[in-house]
């Protein structure tokens, strides 16, 4: 058997073709293919402005400095998450807070959220980052209601969960991203992510002044539209109004994110088609948790508990199955210890981590590694 990753790109003969055509065209970047990509995500999403960027990092990081985060600021996010949803804040001298999962949905828990806010003085936080952990659709709507009782802007973390959903109080569908409750939303396009462009990632709003200050950040903080000049000296001229970055995707990725978005809905039928052979493969083994999932999960991540993880893990890899552990809870970090974070201070996310793997899926899987796979792990508990 080939090695097995827990998850990887899906790159067919048309995403090349895509990529080459952009090679013999004009524009290596900045040109006509990241608009387009941007639209098509924007359809694709629900919402209406689409922003793209160099990967999920910038995304946060442009958010962060869109929303005006400032040093001292608090922001609440969850430690079962990949770092950088945290990190975003402390690139601006923002300060994070923690709060622990729900153990059942491993999500960001409002309960504990609303315990932080109700504990400070209003103003004490300036904003949450709920994440749409393994493909689950946070509750956008409630921890809107949350945040504006406390004045909070909202980043949801969607990287996970390009086609997830979830289902508001009113019974409509609510696409991950869509930007009816969070201010911006973002995505990452690297290979593991469910649509791929090497490294890219996008951000997503209905929010225009937000929206347009992204486009200024990503670019250098430079603008040459007319209506936004201070002065004009002539067709060359152009001014740098804000500290910005550079932050863009080039077009030849841009291409290959219009390509495979085209199969993003085939993509995530065959997600959901693994996650349900591996919830009736383990049902009848008690040795491993199935994860619970609602519709509109978009199944980025399969993670099962088991309380012999570390044996599993080892086992896995000498069949050539590299599963993977998502995540080591960031507050744990030698980084956030160093900032004053504690460890033992999340019971749910830290007994989380003990159990927690995550056992390949994506698109490319075919049906004989799918089912080896399940051998394999079954196995382990019977060897
Ligand atoms: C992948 C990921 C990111 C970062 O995206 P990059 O494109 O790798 O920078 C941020 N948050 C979450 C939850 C992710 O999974």
């Amino acid at each position: 058997m080939k090695p097995i990753p827990y998850g990887r790109q899906h790159i067919t003969e048309e995403d090349i073709q895509a990529v080459v055509e952009t090679l013999r065209s004009d524009f290596l970047t900045q040109g006509p293919k990241i608009a387009e990509f941007e639209a098509a995500f924007a359809k694709y999403i629900g919402c209406k402005y689409a922003v793209a960027v160099s990967n999920g990092t910038a995304a946060l990081h442009l958010c962060a400095l869109a929303l005006n985060v400032q040093p001292g600021q608090k922001v609440i996010t969850t430690p079962i998450t990949f770092a950088a949803s945290a990190n975003c804040i402390r690139y601006c001298g923002g300060e994070v807070v923690f709060a622990d999962i729900d153990p059942v949905t491993f999500l960001l828990d409002i309960n504990k959220v609303r315990a932080l806010l109700e504990a400070s003085p209003k103003g004490t936080y300036k904003g949450i980052i709920p994440v749409d952990f393994a493909g689950a659709s946070v509750d956008l709507e409630a921890f809107r209601k949350l945040a504006d009782e406390y004045n909070l802007w909202i980043i949801e973390d969607a990287c996970h969960a390009p086609g997830g959903y979830f289902t508001d109080s009113e019974g409509v569908k609510q696409n991950c991203g869509n930007g009816k409750f969070a201010d911006v939303a973002i995505f990452s396009f690297h290979p593991v992510k469910h649509i791929a462009t090497g490294e890219g990632g996008m951000i997503t709003t209905n929010n225009k002044d937000v929206f347009e200050k992204l486009c200024l950040l990503r670019t250098h903080g430079i603008t040459k539209a007319p209506e936004l000049l201070k002065e004009n000296h002539g067709g060359w001229y152009y001014e740098m109004q804000e500290l910005g970055y550079n932050y863009r995707l080039c077009d030849m990725q841009a291409a290959l994110g219009i390509s495979q978005l085209k199969r993003a809905d085939e993509g995530l039928e065959k997600r959901k088609e693994i996650a349900k052979k591996y919830d009736t493969a383990f049902a009848h083994n008690k040795n491993i948790e199935t994860p619970k999932y609602n519709e509109g999960h978009a199944f980025h991540l399969y993670v099962i508990k088991i309380k012999e993880r570390l044996g599993l893990y080892n086992y896995l890899r000498t069949k050539n199955i590299f599963a993977q552990v998502h995540y080591i809870p960031v507050h744990t970090m030698p980084y956030y210890q160093k900032k004053g974070h504690k460890k033992e201070s999340f019971p749910f996310a830290e007994k989380y981590y003990e159990e927690c793997l995550s056992i390949p899926m994506y698109p490319g899987l075919t049906d004989e590694a799918h089912q080896y796979v399940i051998d394999s792990i079954n196995e382990f508990f019977t060897k």
